[in-house]
C-alpha cells in the first residue's frame, strides 16, 4: 500500500472522480471532460500515478495518424469498503473495492430491532468481512476505508435515521453509534438513494446524464438522476414512488391503495395474489419459474405485474422526460419471464405517444447484494468528497 497521500485540490478531486467512474479512459477524452490541456492533465495526474491510485493501461493508437497515449485507470483494489443493507431481520453486507465491486458477502441475523442490537449485528458483519484480506489489502478494520449502511427509511446528513418504520425507529444516530464502535468513517443513506448512486457511478447509469431507477423487491423504489445529479428532496426516503396508482382492479397495499405500485409489483404482494389461485403459499422464485413454465395462475400474476411495471416505466418517462429507466432490486428477475417481458413492452407502448422516443429499459442483476453494493458506493463517494484523498 502506498503511504503518501497527495493533497487534493478541487480539480484533483474531479480528476479522481472521472477516472474512477470512466476509467480506463483515454487522456484526450479525460482532458476534454475536465477542460484540461495535456500538460495540465499530466501535472495533475502525476501524484496519483506516484501514489499508485492511478495506473496506466496499454498504449492505444487513436487511428493511423493519432499519437500513442496510455489511458488512465484507478487501481480499484487499493482500498476496501463495506456496504450493508439493513432489513427488519438481517444485516446483509458486502466487502467491495473502490468501484463497489463485491469481493465477499456476509449476512447476520438481527437479535432484535433496537438500535443497540442493530449496531451489534452491523459490527459483526463488518468484522467478519474484514477478518481476512480477501486477496490483497490489509486484513482487519485498519485496511478498511469506509462503511456504508443503507436502510429503507428517511435519513439526514448521511448519519441519522429520521424514520424507519420497519424498525419502528425515529431519530436514531445510527452513523454516530457505528462509527464510534468501528473507528472508521461511516455513512448511512436511504437504500434507493444509495442504489441509484451505485448505478450512476458504477452501474447501468454510468455516463448517462438523465435516467430513472425503479426497484422491484420487498417494496417498490424510485430514484431520479437529472443532468448527472440525483434529485434529492425533503421527502426523499418516504418511499413515495412505492404508491403510484397503476391498476384500478389490482390488490390492496398496506396503506389501503388499490393497485398501487407496491400492490402490483412487490414480491410479497405478487406471491400473496398467486397463493389465492394456487391454493398454497409460493416463494417468489418458484412463482417466476411457474410462470415461465406456463402455469395459468402464475402467468396471470406475473403478466399483470409486467404490464404494471410497463405503465410505471411509461409514467416515469412521460413525466420526468428521461430516456433511460434502470430496473433493479432483488425482484427484477420478473422481466426475464417471457410473459412479463411481453407485457412490460405492451404496458410502455400503451401509455406512450407512438411518436415519442423509445424508452431505453436497462435491467440490473436480480440479487439482494445490489442493495449492499449501493451502500458501499456511497461510502466510496464520501471517501472522495470528505477526505479528498484516495491515495492513502
Ligand atoms: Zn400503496
Amino acid at each position: 500500500m502506498p503511504t503518501t497521500e497527495p493533497a487534493l485540490s478541487e480539480s484533483g478531486r474531479e480528476l479522481v472522480r472521472e477516472v474512477l467512474i470512466h476509467g480506463p479512459i483515454a487522456r484526450a477524452e479525460l482532458g476534454r471532460r475536465l477542460g484540461l490541456s495535456p500538460a495540465s492533465l499530466t501535472r495533475l495526474s502525476k501524484p496519483f500515478l506516484d501514489s499508485g491510485l492511478f495506473v496506466e493501461g496499454a498504449v492505444e493508437f487513436a487511428g493511423a495518424v493519432g499519437r500513442p497515449a496510455k489511458p488512465l485507470d484507478v487501481q480499484a483494489d487499493l482500498q476496501r469498503f463495506v456496504g450493508v443493507k439493513l432489513t427488519g431481520d438481517q444485516a446483509f453486507g458486502v466487502l467491495t473495492d473502490l468501484r463497489a465491486k463485491a469481493l465477499g458477502e456476509h449476512v447476520a441475523d438481527l437479535a432484535g430491532r433496537s438500535p443497540e442490537e442493530v449496531v451489534e449485528a452491523l459490527v459483526a458483519v463488518v468484522r467478519e468481512l474484514t477478518a481476512s484480506s480477501h486477496g490483497g489489502g490489509v486484513a482487519g478494520l485498519e485496511g478498511l476505508a469506509g462503511v456504508g449502511v443503507s436502510i429503507g427509511g428517511k435519513v439526514t446528513g448521511q448519519r441519522t435515521v429520521l424514520r424507519a418504520t420497519f424498525l419502528a425507529w425515529r431519530e436514531v444516530d445510527l452513523g454516530g453509534m457505528l462509527a464510534e464502535r468501528l473507528g472508521v468513517p461511516v455513512v448511512v443513506e436511504n437504500d434507493v438513494v444509495a442504489l441509484t448512486e451505485a448505478e450512476r457511478w458504477f452501474g447501468l447509469g454510468r455516463g448517462v446524464d438523465d435516467f430513472a431507477v425503479v426497484t422491484v423487491g420487498a417494496g417498490v423504489g424510485y430514484g431520479l438522476v437529472v443532468h448527472g445529479r440525483q434529485v434529492i428532496t425533503p421527502d426523499t426516503g418516504l418511499g413515495l414512488g412505492g404508491h403510484v396508482p397503476l391498476d384500478p382492479t389490482g390488490p390492496i397495499c398496506v396503506d389501503g391503495h388499490r393497485g398501487c405500485s407496491t400492490a402490483m409489483l412487490s414480491t410479497t404482494s405478487m406471491c400473496a395474489s398467486a397463493a389465492v389461485g394456487l391454493g398454497r403459499r409460493v416463494a417468489y422464485d418458484e412463482l417466476l419459474a411457474l410462470a415461465a413454465s406456463g402455469d395459468p395462475v402464475a402467468v396471470q400474476v406475473v403478466g399483470t405485474a409486467g404490464r404494471s411495471l410497463g405503465r410505471m416505466v411509461a409514467a416515469v418517462a412521460n413525466l420526468t422526460m428521461v430516456g433511460t429507466v434502470v430496473l433493479s432490486g432483488e425482484g427484477v428477475g420478473l422481466v426475464d419471464v417471457p410473459v412479463a417481458a411481453t407485457e412490460l413492452r405492451a404496458g410502455i407502448a400503451a401509455d406512450r405517444d407512438p411518436d415519442a422516443s423509445e424508452v431505453r429499459v436497462l435491467t440490473g442483476a436480480a440479487d439482494f447484494g445490489a442493495w449492499a453494493r449501493g451502500a458501499a458506493a456511497v461510502a466510496v463517494q464520501a471517501r472522495i468528497g470528505a477526505l479528498g484523498a484516495l491515495g492513502a
